[in-house]
């Protein structure tokens, strides 16, 4: 057997269509043009082109957008000053700064100083917790984007096995969390994976759906899945360069192998990659509407 792949996509081309008519309808019905700014501290590769690539999806829905680009010694209190000016801007109804932020800055602080109500990466304790309770809030963008990848390709996961491999804040930990829920794509039965479990294989065998966010190229292999498993692959692991200066990527999932007994599979690249940004533009045109009253 070999598995039909999730095209991540297809999915985020037929998602961003939908926002457009949605943006459009906004700004002939009711004159409100969703706003997102984008802030990036210091030149981090990966980072400059993640931001690149937000800002252009965003302006090429028809959302407002704002590119800041500051230098890596910016101050803690600089930020937190960009911050405090943007949650006060009737503009913009989306603030996403970007990680990793450089070593002199903490984090957290920064990421609490959003306002809830336009934090569209879902990562404010005010959005992480109503997302726990099950409340409206903005969903973290990775997790959400498998939540829609799984509903649109049609996967079953109510009273599913689904092993989550990694515990990250932005990934393992919230769509564990969302597939336990009583929601589409949730009552699942869910375990979670780390560094610190006994007997990985003994999960990962037995699961009906994988998802896998480590950060290790390949290291699920067939020999660890059961037949007509689904695998979500997060992971995005630079293995290489191609002759032309490009980086080549590979997933958490040896894909070669693993396709051949899985069901449905995501690829790397052009999976959850392409889900992550347009969930970001779904926040945006939700915080929008909430701003301007119509949700
Ligand atoms: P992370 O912060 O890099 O942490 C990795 C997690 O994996 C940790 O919880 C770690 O366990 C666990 N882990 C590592 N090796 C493991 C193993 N052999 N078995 C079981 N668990 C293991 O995680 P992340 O930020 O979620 O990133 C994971 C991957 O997803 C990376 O490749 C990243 O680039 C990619 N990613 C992609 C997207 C996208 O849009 N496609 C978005 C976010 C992340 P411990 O906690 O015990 O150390």
């Amino acid at each position: 057997m070999s598995a039909k792949i999730i095209s991540g996509v297809e999915i985020a081309k037929a998602i961003r269509e939908e926002l457009t008519v949605v943006v459009t309808e906004l700004k002939d019905k009711h004159n409100v043009v969703p706003g997102l700014v984008t802030i990036l501290v210091g030149e981090n590769p990966a980072s400059v082109s993640y931001v690149t690539a937000k800002s252009k999806t965003a302006k090429a829905l028809g959302i407002y957008s704002e590119q800041v680009d500051l230098p890596a010694d910016t101050s803690e209190e600089k930020l937190l000053a960009l911050i405090d000016q943007y949650n006060n801007d009737e503009k913009i109804n989306g603030i996403l700064v970007q990680l990793p932020l450089p070593k002199h800055i903490n984090e957290a602080k920064v990421l609490y100083a959003i306002d809830p109500n336009k934090d569209v990466d879902g990562f404010h304790p005010v959005n992480v917790g109503k997302m726990v309770l099950g409340e409206q809030c903005f969903l973290p963008c990775t997790p959400h984007g498998i939540l829609e990848m799984l509903e649109r390709s049609g996967v079953e996961t109510s009273g599913k096995e689904v092993v989550v491999l990694g515990r990250s804040n932005i990934v393992g930990k919230p769509i564990a969390n969302l597939m336990l829920q009583k929601r589409p794509s949730g009552n699942a039965t869910v375990t979670l994976c780390h560094t610190r479990t006994k007997d990985t294989d003994f999960h990962t065998r037995r699961a009906d759906i994988i998802i896998a966010a480590v950060g290790v190229p390949n290291l699920v292999k067939a020999n660890q899945v059961k037949d007509g498993v689904v695998i979500i692959d997060v992971g995005v692991n630079r293995i290489g360069m191609s002759e032309s200066g490009k980086a080549i990527l590979a997933g958490d999932v040896d894909f070669n192998e693993v396709k051949e007994k899985a069901s449905f599979i995501t690829p790397v690249p052009g999976g959850v990659g392409p889900m992550t940004i347009t969930m970001l533009m779904k926040n945006t045109v939700q915080a929008a509407k909430q701003a301007a009253g119509l949700i």
